[in-house]
Formats: C-alpha cells, structure tokens, sequence
C-alpha cells in the first residue's frame, strides 16, 4: 500500500456515516482530494481539530482498495486559523472563497499556481473580489477579458461556475428570479466596475 504525504488546505468536511468523515483537501501534489477519515467523528478523535475548513495541514494518506484514499494523520498550521477563527466576518469570507475553491477544482489535477495563489488569498486576507479574479484567472477565465456571455457587454460583474462563464448585470438578473442565483459570484464591487467603464 503506497503512502503519500503532501501539505495541503481543508476545502469542505461531511459525514460519512456515524463514525466516518469525508475531508476534501486541495493538496499542494496532487490538487483536490477527497480522503475518507476514519473516526473523524468520535469525540476524542485527534486529527478532528486539526480538519477543519480553512486548515492548512500536513496530511499522510493511503490509497486503499476501494479506490478512496484514506487519512491516516493531519497535522495543522493553527495560528493561520486562530487569525480568521478571531473575526466572524472574515471567517464568512473565507468559508465563501474555499468553497468557490472546492465548486472550481477536480480531483487530481495539480495545479502548483492554484496552490500558490491559495495560499496567497489566505494568508494575506485579500479582499474577497480580488480573491475571486485570482482564482478564475488561474483557473483559465481571465476576468480582464471577460464578456458577458449573454450580450457581450465588457463590463461584467458576476460569474456563473456551473456554466463558466460570466454575465453583466443586466443578464444576470433573471438568474436572481431563479434558484440559479447560487450558481453566481460577484467578481467585481459596483464601484470598481464603474471606474473600469470610465476607462473605456
Ligand atoms: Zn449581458
């Protein structure tokens, strides 16, 4: 059985059974992961603190013979969580932003500049636009020359991640009528994209 070792972020945590968790990591090697954790959730499980979302980790995994892998140990970075954890807010933000992460990443696809850039959104609390235009650029849908998918308007402001692809404001509304609002993220404050269209 082959073991692998890898840093990696927290994306997401669920319940597999009474017992079992499902941890989604977006790993430094080989991009997301989904390992399942053994007793994740008995009360005195020593790797349940270290998995939560937002944790950067050290993580051991093995490939078992389901074809899953399996968590043996975690081990977290906790001061990182201990600056969001300390602000709701920001806490909120984060959760938003990882979660975007996890609705835009396969499993096993490394990606060192996503990685990279992760790291970068966490650590230096950048501003949850910013964050969002980081990761769709390295992700191949460059904000800056986007179009709204719609009508061509080069001023966009949201961007669908179930379609991939972004809309103006005019042309995302109806989605707003619709449960497909979820579907969307803001990319831009109206203010910033006001400026941008004075530009042009
Ligand atoms: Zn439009």
């Amino acid at each position: 059985m082959l073991e692998y070792y890898s840093e990696a972020i927290v994306l997401n945590k669920e319940a597999l059974n009474d017992t079992d968790g499902l941890i989604y990591f977006y790993t430094e090697q080989f991009g997301k992961v989904i390992a399942k954790a053994k007793g994740l959730r008995r009360i005195l499980s020593k790797s349940n603190p270290h998995l939560e979302p937002l944790s950067f980790v050290k993580i051991r995994l093995i490939n078992n013979k389901n074809g899953y892998f399996q968590l043996i140990d975690a081990l977290s970075d906790k001061e990182n969580l201990k600056k969001i954890k300390g602000n709701q807010e920001s806490l909120i933000k984060h959760l938003r932003i990882i979660n975007f992460i996890d609705d835009m990443t396969f499993e096993f696809q490394p990606d060192l500049l996503l990685w990279q850039v992760i790291k970068e959104i966490i650590k230096r609390d950048l501003d949850e636009f910013q964050a969002y235009q980081l990761i769709l650029k390295v992700s191949g849908f460059n904000p800056e020359f986007s179009q709204c998918a719609v009508c061509s308007n080069k001023n966009t402001f949201y961007f669908n991640k179930v379609d991939n692809e972004f809309l103006c404001l005019k042309c995302s509304l109806p989605a707003f009528k619709t449960a497909k609002n979820a579907d969307l993220i803001k990319i831009r404050s109206s203010q910033s994209n006001f400026e941008r269209s004075q530009k042009i």
